[in-house]
């Protein structure tokens, strides 16, 4: 009898150091999440080019484990709200910007051959972000013009947006060209709309994040999650 005793003493310490642990974890993940909570802008330049590929989804919230526990674990509803709300801009902000694509693509000068993809999805995402980030910091827009290393062609900061330009005036028409997509675009209503969709996000983005400190610093974590849950009795 007095050795059961013993060993359920064991285990309810054991189980107490294991969920110290798990939580632990949680709040680890709940840190992270907040990093992958800021959004990169729109037509931002990263890595594989400019702009969103797909609608932002934060990598913790698509892997079913880590949403679950964050799910669990964090309850207020004010937060939650604030999600929904996040997640429904975010969808509108892709459709505008899916759209904005299309139009400003319906505008580029005739293709040339010779002239790669690429060229041209620098020529249209280079002259999206100048717009954007004008519009959005309510500056006018400049554009930085550049002579690419090799002598031939424009670029737009560092983006190439074309390749056969070798005197002044072949560079003058396409920087005029370019700089006209740029301010057609501004004018769009569209764009507008996405301004508005975009201070919507970053409002909502601070919000939760007051909000998560405030969690973390009370500590307001302590709810059983699917993998906690047997530690908890
Ligand atoms: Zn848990």
């Amino acid at each position: 009898m007095a050795k059961a005793v013993k060993q359920s003493a064991v285990a309810k310490e054991l189980k107490k150091e294991y969920l110290i642990q798990h939580l632990k974890e949680v709040e680890g993940l709940i840190v992270k999440w907040i990093g992958q909570r800021k959004v990169p802008g729109p037509f931002s330049p990263h890595e594989e080019g400019l702009g969103w590929k797909s609608e932002y989804r934060p990598s913790l919230e698509a892997d079913p484990d880590s949403n679950h526990i964050l799910r669990s674990h964090i309850r207020s509803r004010a937060l939650w709200r604030h999600h929904t709300e996040w997640e429904r801009q975010l969808a509108l902000a892709w459709l505008l910007v899916t759209q904005l694509r299309e139009m400003s693509t319906g505008q580029l000068p005739l293709i040339r051959d010779g002239d790669t993809v690429g060229i041209w999805t620098n020529y249209v995402a280079t002259a999206l972000l100048a717009a954007f980030e004008g519009l959005r910091r309510n500056r006018r827009v400049r554009m930085n013009y550049k002579i690419p290393e090799n002598g031939l062609g424009v670029a737009a900061g560092d983006f190439k947006i074309d390749t056969g330009a070798a005197t002044e005036k072949q560079r003058k028409a396409i920087q005029e060209k370019h700089s006209g997509l740029v301010m057609s675009i501004v004018q769009q209503q569209t764009m507008k709309q996405l301004v508005d969709c975009w201070h919507e996000i970053v409002v909502l983005e601070e919000h939760m994040t007051q909000l998560v400190s405030k969690i973390l610093k009370s500590r307001d974590i302590l709810y059983p999650c699917s993998f906690c849950r047997h530690l908890w009795k």
